[in-house]
């Protein structure tokens, strides 16, 4: 019986050398592969002005600059709440959001557009998403 439970012993050390070898190795490729979509360089933007309507690409590191500065983090509900929007180059209002552009369709629409049961980025007129 001794030798029984060694020899679960270790296929238990050996399950969990296994795993932590994964981790690390994910960690490892990650680290070096090249950065998802999430990290592109230019966010795209719409306004919400319905005379307006512009869409427009912004370096992210602008937006984030701009959301630090202006945007209070309690008050990003799903809608964007009451917070103030990024600065449009067409009709000059504050009234832009941060928005995705759909890799099938091209349509370019505000995250959460598909609704609540789809992810954010789910394109509400064909459906495509970065995860399929
Ligand atoms: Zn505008
Ligand atoms: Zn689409």
């Amino acid at each position: 019986m001794a030798s029984e439970t060694d020899t679960k012993k270790i296929i238990i050390v050996a399950v969990c050398l296994g795993i932590a070898v994964v981790i690390l190795g994910y960690q490892f490729i990650g680290g070096r592969g090249g950065r998802g979509a999430a990290m592109a360089d230019d966010t795209w933007m719409v306004c919400r002005n319905r005379q307006c309507r512009a869409e427009f690409e912004l370096p992210i590191s602008d937006y984030f600059e701009f959301a630090q500065e202006h945007l209070d983090p309690m008050m990003m509900g799903p809608e964007g709440g009451q917070m103030e929007g990024y600065p449009c180059p067409e009709c000059r209002e504050n009234s832009s959001f941060r928005a995705v552009k759909c890799e099938q369709c091209e349509l370019v629409f505000r995250e959460g557009a598909a609704g609540p049961q789809e992810f954010p980025d789910t394109c509400p007129q064909c459906g495509h998403n970065p995860y399929d």
